[in-house]
């Protein structure tokens, strides 16, 4: 086989798309199984729609997901320009080709008479193809029509590429995920190739940026099965090889309707955000539509792609389970080298005074709280009480884990020994604390759980939390003092 070389196609009219991420992540798997190629392009002809942010988050979020390019905008490569409106100069060329070969035509048409066509296919509840009125003008009626101040869009004539390559007017391909698709191309219509203004429409700049970038396999969504019979048509047309096809089913939302913006969030800038890591969101996009061989579901980029197979993934489509994504994030936060993970955390923890700890205190204080979150932006309230002199209580502990009597005791004692305690020696503080567990035990019988709530109580608001060691260390003698004392006032 050729040189397997694939490509990511984004259209800068947003941020990158989880979805777009997915068919990313799947070309560059096809890419690295093959010892192929994985180039960026990007595709921005559509000018009003298309922004100089949305291109960056474009970029910002495909390399923080991990999946370098080998060929693009930014890095070059043997094909480029890699971007579309650098290549304006380009299509008229091959649509010149086209006009010439008699498989596209010059179309007068105004918007009203093309809307006046549509109205009356629906008048007639037909299903609107273009009437094709353009495509038999005579030299001088189009030279009539020009000296009118008409400039005329290109078409391509969807017939006559379809009776020189085939017997029949159905179409096939074989799809490399969904087997034969088929299409009756009567019914497709002679689209534009061109516009009027000498701008290429998508079908078109997709087909030559592609057959000049020697693409040799297109994965892209589902979405795009019809548009692949309009470019199938052009590449015979223009005698190119054709490319092999995969459509990947649709990512849809938990109650199957498509993924939006209410259903939360769908950028992949957006995901990280709030709180999720990239590798994490990769691994998830990998499970939407395939499966690793050992069912194992943590992998990474390197084990997946490994495993993975194009002809092993599934043609439906997959759901977003939000649930799901979460669980994975709290396990890759599980897992994460600290130093790593405590970078992340920072931008989520920034409203509390991070100044009030050291570098070294920061890791252990984000090591003691990510046990059972499952994004990063939990870590603002759980790492709250390491910040500032005072707390905030949780409803209900004050009245029972400080007011209480016996909880009043077993602070009052505790006061009473601090002074004692080491907290500059861990090993020694940890006995200290042991020791003032089985006071409690001995005398009164009461639990070291229930002694050890009413510490933490005290010092935190809350009932549950970082481990007891790692709040005494990080705190101090004197913040511990401070609202120890505050409980017992
Ligand atoms: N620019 C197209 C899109 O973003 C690319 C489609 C394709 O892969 O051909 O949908």
């Amino acid at each position: 086989m050729d040189e397997v070389r694939v490509r990511i196609a984004p259209s800068p009219s947003g941020n990158l798309h989880i979805g777009t991420a997915r068919t990313a992540l799947f070309n560059y798997l096809f890419a690295k199984k093959n010892n192929g190629k994985y180039i960026l392009r990007i595709e921005d002809t559509d000018a009003e729609r298309t922004s100089q942010a949305y291109i960056d988050n474009i970029f910002d979020s495909l390399k923080a997901l991990g999946l370098k390019w080998d060929e693009g905008p930014d890095v070059g490569g043997d094909f480029g320009p890699y971007t579309q409106s650098e290549r304006f100069d380009i299509y008229p060329k091959y649509a010149q080709i086209l006009l010439d070969k008699g498989f596209a035509y010059e179309c007068f048409c105004t918007p009203e008479e093309l809307e006046a066509e549509k109205e009356e296919a629906s008048k007639n509840k037909q299903a609107y193809v273009y009437s094709k009125k353009c495509e038999n003008l005579t030299e001088s009626q189009k030279a009539q029509l020009r000296a009118e101040g008409r400039k005329p869009a290109v078409r391509f004539s969807v017939s006559k590429a379809q009776q020189a390559f085939h017997n029949s007017s159905i179409l096939h391909f074989d799809d490399l995920v969904k087997g034969d698709l088929h299409q009756d191309t009567s019914l497709i219509g002679d689209f534009v190739i061109m516009k009027s203004n000498g701008t290429p429409t998508y079908n078109f700049a997709v087909v030559i940026d592609d057959m000049l970038m020697k693409i040799s396999h297109i994965i892209r969504g589902e979405d795009h099965i019809s548009n692949t019979f309009k470019q199938i048509l052009i590449y015979e047309a223009l005698g190119a090889d054709i490319p092999k096809f995969g459509h990947l089913g649709m990512i849809l939302a938990p109650d199957r309707s498509k993924l939006s913006k209410r259903h939360g969030a769908t950028a992949v800038s957006e995901f990280v955000e709030k709180g999720y890591l990239t590798e994490a969101l990769l691994n998830f996009v990998a499970l939407l539509g395939w499966s690793p061989s050992d069912g194992a579901e943590i992998k990474t980029l390197d084990e997946i792609a490994q495993d993975f197979r194009i002809g092993e993934v599934s043609s439906s489509n997959s759901i977003f389970e939000y649930d799901k994504l979460n669980w994975m994030n709290g396990q890759y936060i599980k897992k994460m080298d600290i130093k790593e993970l405590t970078k992340l955390a920072i931008p989520f923890i920034k409203k509390h005074n991070l100044a009030e700890l050291t570098e070294e205190q920061l890791e252990k204080v984000i090591a003691a709280t990510r046990e059972p979150i499952t994004v990063l932006s939990e870590l603002e309230h759980d790492t709250s009480y390491f910040f500032g002199k005072d707390i905030e209580y949780d409803e209900g502990v004050k009245e029972e884990n400080i007011d209480t009597e016996q909880a009043q005791n077993i602070l009052k004692y505790f006061a009473s020994q601090l002074e004692t305690y080491d907290f500059d020696v861990p090993e020694k503080l940890h006995q200290q604390m042991a020791d003032f567990r089985t006071y409690f035990k001995e005398n009164y019988g009461i639990k070291p759980k229930v002694t050890m709530w009413t510490i933490r109580a005290a010092l935190t608001g809350r009932t549950r939390g970082a481990d007891m060691g790692v709040i005494l260390e990080v705190l101090g003698k004197d913040k511990v003092k401070y609202r120890i004392e505050k409980a017992i006032a």
